[in-house]
């Protein structure tokens, strides 16, 4: 049987980038509803049950981080936030607020394509019960069996060290907020931006052959961190 082809929903008021996206998305074999409207999202969103979620923060009616917040509420299907330069205050309350990544404006097909590719295999990932396995260039990390190996040889991490590179390998590909990693990572206990800072140092002296010069797990300025997605 072919794979059933994805439905992505695009929500997006200006009528060039959205003529845009559709023409990029249809080109590589989705389907593409579109909605104008936050109100139209949310009944498309509801009605059709779209595999992923392209959302424009500024929409006419109300805002993209409204749209979002109503969303989480019943679907957890991927969002991927559309945002104009200068957004930076916006993307991370979109990242705390449930989106799984964002795209900066202006953007073009192949960035669009490979953020959507991402987003489509979390589904994917988090469908099948297995855990998957990480692997990006010499870094491997075997979710299930909680272990870790740079170049073959295995490497030992602190637990803590071990939840967040697990933390962002389950996203991996996709960018991931300070606040989303002291929620996830540390659970609730006391942290500050200071010690993600001080743990993704350590952490890149264990995973990274130039930790001054990331090859895996990359500093999204202003945002948080992205470690780069799974080798197909
Ligand atoms: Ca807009």
């Amino acid at each position: 049987m072919p794979p059933a082809v994805k439905t992505l929903l695009v929500v997006e008021d200006e009528l060039p980038i959205l003529r845009f996206l559709r023409a990029s998305l249809e080109e590589s074999g989705y389907r593409v509803l579109e909605a104008h409207t936050g109100r139209a999202a949310l009944e498309l969103a509801a009605s059709k049950k779209p595999d992923v979620v392209l959302l424009d923060l500024g929409l006419p009616d109300m805002e993209g981080l409204e749209v979002l917040k109503r969303l989480r509420d019943w679907s957890s299907a991927p969002v991927i936030i559309l945002s104009a330069r200068g957004q930076e205050p916006d993307k991370i309350a979109g990242l705390d607020a449930g989106a799984d990544d964002y795209l900066a404006k202006p953007f073009g097909a192949p960035e669009l394509l490979a953020r959507v590719r991402v987003a489509l295999r979390h589904v994917e990932s988090a469908d099948r019960a297995e855990e998957p396995v990480y692997e990006h260039g010499e870094l491997k990390v075997d979710l299930g069996a909680r272990r870790v190996w740079v170049k073959k040889k295995e490497v030992h991490l602190s637990p803590l060290q071990y939840e967040l590179l697990a933390y962002l390998a389950r996203r991996a590909g996709a960018v991931v907020s300070q606040r989303q990693l002291i929620e996830k990572v540390w659970a609730g206990q006391e942290a500050s931006a200071e010690s993600v800072r001080l743990l993704v140092h350590q952490l890149r002296h264990k995973i990274e052959s130039d930790p001054v010069r990331p090859k895996h797990l990359k500093t999204e300025a202003g945002i948080g961190y992205r470690l780069e997605a799974s080798d197909e």
